[in-house]
């Protein structure tokens, strides 16, 4: 297997892995038959364990300890799949740097025309889903309203998106050092940052094995994540519902001042509640969605790290 290494490889694939002992093994296999049927022995493959409780990582040091090419990073706990993304991305030195999921729903057979894309020309080649098959009602639902949701507000199309995508070195570049933020939605960065940008098609596979690693909580995390760094139209939605709140009472005072005037008992109690209660959860509702950006503008402030590496095999530091 093991064949002349290049430090600067022409493909580097990264992989995020989180639980993945059960396919870990077949899909650097099949990534790395793959790569070298594209670009010969030039490639390399990172996966990033992102705090693992099974042997997950401990499988990519023997692959490693077979193949160099094979490089494992382990985060100090589980960081979430957008650190350990970024963590693959720092430590990736090929000219076009490959991201893909670990459990072969992102199909490794789509690789060959994601790099002739690149080799034609491409900075970014996004691999768009075409079916969600796999996923249950509720889960399409809910894709489809986050992402309408941010394609709309946020002005960028991550519409049907994924992260499995090829990219250009100097794109990493831009993700890696340019965009310093703590708060990241890699899909909507790669679609922000522009270039010549090209698609593929494909099919999402189904999972083998276990189920999805990510929680409701980290999904709707991830959501509000999203929506939060691409835009700031829930801020307007607030002010615009108190200019709509503000007319109207001006309405329901006028009316009350002229009952007042023709000494008309002024009609009421309801109306009161009513009032108070809709315009109460009005202004509880606004104070929510201020407090998520003040909340992300204090993490921001700390500036933590977006990860941490335990150990490394293969993954040359200096
Ligand atoms: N993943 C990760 N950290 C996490 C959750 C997921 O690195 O906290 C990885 C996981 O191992 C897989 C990829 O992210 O390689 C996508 O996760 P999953 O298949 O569970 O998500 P889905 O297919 O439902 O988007
Ligand atoms: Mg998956």
């Amino acid at each position: 297997m093991n064949e002349t290494i290049n430090p600067r490889p022409v493909i580097s694939a990264v992989i995020p892995a989180y639980n993945e002992s059960q396919g870990i093994e077949t899909t650097i296999k099949q990534v790395a038959d793959i790569l070298t049927g594209c670009v010969n022995g030039d490639w390399e493959i990172i996966v990033v364990d992102d705090g693992s409780n099974d042997d997950t990582y401990q499988q990519v040091c023997a692959l490693s300890q077979l193949d160099t090419r094979i490089k494992g990073i382990a985060l100090s706990r589980n960081f979430g799949k957008e650190g350990a993304l970024l963590a693959g991305l720092a430590h990736a030195t090929g000219a076009a740097i490959l991201t893909l999921d670990a459990d072969r729903q992102h199909p490794p057979i789509f690789i060959p025309d994601m790099i002739a894309k690149w080799q034609a020309g491409a900075d970014i080649v996004h691999a768009v889903k075409r079916s969600r098959t796999q996923d249950s009602v509720g889960q399409k639902a809910a894709a489809y309203c986050v992402n309408h949701l941010i394609s709309g507000l946020g002005g960028i199309d991550v519409k049907n998106s994924s992260d499995f995508k090829l990219l250009d070195r100097k794109i990493v570049n831009i993700i890696v050092y340019q965009l310093p933020e703590k708060q990241r939605f890699f899909r909507g960065l790669t679609s922000w940052i522009g270039f010549n940008e090209d698609y593929i098609y494909f099919d999402v596979a189904e999972r083998e094995g276990d189920e999805s690693k990510w929680s409701f909580l980290s999904l709707l995390e991830l959501a509000i994540t999203a929506l939060i760094s691409f835009t700031c139209a829930p801020l307007r939605i607030v002010t615009f519902l108190g200019v709509l709140t503000l007319v109207l009472g001006f309405g329901v005072a006028s009316e009350a001042l002229w009952s007042l005037i023709n000494n008309q008992t002024v009609s009421g109690y309801n109306t009161i509640i009513i009032c108070v209660l809709l315009l109460g959860s009005f202004i509880m509702i606004s104070l929510g969605i201020i407090g998520e950006y003040v909340a992300k503008i204090y993490d921001e402030v700390k500036a933590r790290p977006h990860y941490l590496v335990k150990n490394s095999v293969g993954i040359d530091d200096n």
